[in-house]
């Protein structure tokens, strides 16, 4: 085992702070990664102050990690010491299920979350311990679960293609947008500049919806074709009935209803946004006049989130980021949470001294 330094949270009303943890010995099929950037999703919030009622303390958040292979256990073939590397959201799953032979392992009833999941690696039967997550200087995981990153791009600005990308590119895939389909994305923080970028290189007409009239002019520059305020009820009526697909971002409950009538016939609007508080019940009237559907996505498998990185290679495409430091972790919280990021936080691992 070995002591690395990370920032965890220890209780939901506390802020972020430095801590030792134990990181497992370099197993056969383990790969160890120093951790280079780790980006901030919204979901790190959730979890460090509980909105999910699941947190188990302490807390080390951090799924968009990107860093440079340190070592290799005996048996791993697609990495050596010196390649870049990158970590998602998961670090295991059961490997036998439907799911897992399907390679949608985020489907898994039996996966591994980066952070805040047993750690079968470390549990005794007894007291489980728990996944830490990429705020921190180093991370081992299995060979399967670790993505190749292309040294074209921008390696901070890839970091958080590992949760924001792959998240949003997964449905859009699903539901197969492309050329000649009309989405709506909606939201423009993480999640949502990311899918506006992912859904103008598939081809499709894109439509960003936003609650913040200050970010119309980087919409339409990350590539929406249409910007929307969404609290303009005037703007929303305009596109009634007009949408095949609609991907919701969003990480606070709002009113479905404004939304689903805007899909088509057989229209479906997925949901991405996890919010602390349930949406208000959507109207049925609004779904079975047009077959309308409600849909939800949850991150994507080890497979697809290679196709993911590989395409955003060959379309350069990455973040929008901020790179701060470590420390600076809170006040990125706070300011995420008012929506006041462009477009993603990434911190730089150098900055967290051991
Ligand atoms: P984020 O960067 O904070 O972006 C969320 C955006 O939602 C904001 O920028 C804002 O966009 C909009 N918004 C926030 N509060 C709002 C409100 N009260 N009313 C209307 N719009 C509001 O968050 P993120 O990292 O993209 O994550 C978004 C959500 O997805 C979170 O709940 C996160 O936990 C979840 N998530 C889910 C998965 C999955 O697998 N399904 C994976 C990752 C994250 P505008 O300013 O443009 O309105
Ligand atoms: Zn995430
Ligand atoms: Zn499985």
């Amino acid at each position: 085992m070995s002591k690395v330094i990370s920032y965890a949270a220890v209780s939901a009303k506390e802020k972020l702070a430095p801590l030792h943890i134990e990181r497992r010995e370099v197993g056969a099929k383990d790969v160890q990664i120093e951790i280079l950037f780790c980006g901030v999703c919204h979901s790190d919030v959730h979890t460090a102050r509980n909105e999910w009622q699941n947190a188990i303390y302490p807390v080390v958040p951090g799924h968009e990690i990107v860093g440079r292979v340190m070592s290799v256990g005996k048996d791993v073939k697609t990495f050596k010491v010196g390649d870049l590397a990158g970590v998602g959201c998961l670090v295991d799953s059961c490997r036998v299920c439907p799911d897992c032979v399907d390679g949608l392992e985020q489907y898994c009833d039996g996966e591994i979350f980066t952070y805040n999941s047993e750690d079968k690696h470390f549990g005794d039967g007894r007291s489980a311990k728990m996944t830490y997550g990429g705020y921190s200087n180093q991370i081992v995981v299995d060979e399967h679960f670790v993505l190749r990153i292309s040294d074209k791009l921008n390696l901070a600005a890839v970091a958080p293609l590992l949760c924001a990308g792959i998240t949003t590119y997964s449905p859009l895939k699903h539901w197969k947008v492309g050329p000649g389909s009309k989405v709506g994305i909606v939201g423009l923080g993480g999640l949502g500049h990311m899918a506006v970028k992912l859904a103008h290189a598939m081809g499709a007409h894109v439509v960003l919806f936003t609650t913040s009239a200050n970010k119309v002019a980087d919409a339409k520059r990350l590539g929406a074709d249409e910007v929307v305020i969404s609290k303009n009820p005037g703007e929303m009526q305009a596109h009634l009935k007009s949408f095949d697909f609609i991907l919701n971002t969003v990480a606070a409950a709002h009113n479905l209803d404004v939304f689903t009538e805007l899909l088509k016939r057989d229209g479906t609007m997925c949901l991405n946004g996890v919010p602390e508080h349930s949406h208000p019940s959507p109207s049925i009237f609004n779904l079975i006049f047009k077959r309308r559907q409600i849909a939800g996505s949850l991150i994507g498998g080890i497979k697809e989130t290679q196709e993911m990185l590989d395409f955003c290679a060959e379309h350069n495409i990455t973040s929008d980021i901020e790179i701060i430091a470590m420390k600076d972790i809170n006040e990125a919280y706070e300011r995420m949470i008012k929506g006041d990021v462009k477009y993603r936080f990434v911190i730089d691992m150098a900055t967290l001294e051991s």
